[in-house]
């Protein structure tokens, strides 16, 4: 069987491999929109009012922030939404040496960098948001830690917002020191 080649497709490639092969280098850019949904739009639009919402699982109680739909845990439909924060502790910091580019700007924030997890008040246990935490502070925070009956209480942090605001997770510029 393995003698029996296909002489035709053979020919081809031979024909192909002689050919000049043009490359074009060029950065697309393709305006578009999308919407954001009934849940992360009602997020969203109230970051520009400076409030930040979470959404609140009917059976196991749980709040999430930025909202899901769903509770994963319970497989059911979330539907009650609390107002969380904006004042909270440090819980968790990932000190970032190096940064990827921005899927929507193709910019790279300046390293190191400190992506922090704050318990925002009315928030409790693992119900934590995730933003940055303002460049000058990295050295001077404290993580919160639970560890049975052992509690540690972290860097106090509040929200810094931009400016001008447009319904976008950068509403927040990032978390500073609260004190
Ligand atoms: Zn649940």
């Amino acid at each position: 069987m393995e003698k029996e080649m296909n002489v035709t497709d053979n020919d081809n490639f031979d024909t192909m491999a002689d050919q000049e092969l043009i490359v074009l280098r060029k950065t697309i850019s393709v305006d578009q929109k999308f919407a954001t949904g009934p849940v992360m739009g009602k997020f969203l639009t109230a970051l520009k009012d400076k409030r930040i919402l979470a959404i609140q699982c009917p059976e196991c109680g749980r709040l999430q922030s930025p909202p899901r739909e769903m509770c994963a845990i319970c497989r059911v439909r979330n539907r009650e939404w609390v107002e969380i924060g904006p004042r909270g502790e440090m819980r968790m910091m990932e000190y970032c040496y190096y940064s990827s580019p921005d899927p929507l700007t193709g910019e790279s924030r300046e390293t190191p960098y400190g992506a922090i997890g704050i318990l925002l008040d009315g928030c409790q246990k693992e119900e934590v948001f995730w933003h940055l935490l303002r460049p000058e502070h990295l050295e001077m925070v404290e993580m919160g830690i639970v560890m049975g009956d052992r509690v540690t209480r972290g860097t106090r942090l509040r929200p810094v917002w931009a400016q001008e605001r447009s319904g976008s997770i950068d509403d927040i510029k990032y978390f500073e020191i609260d004190e």
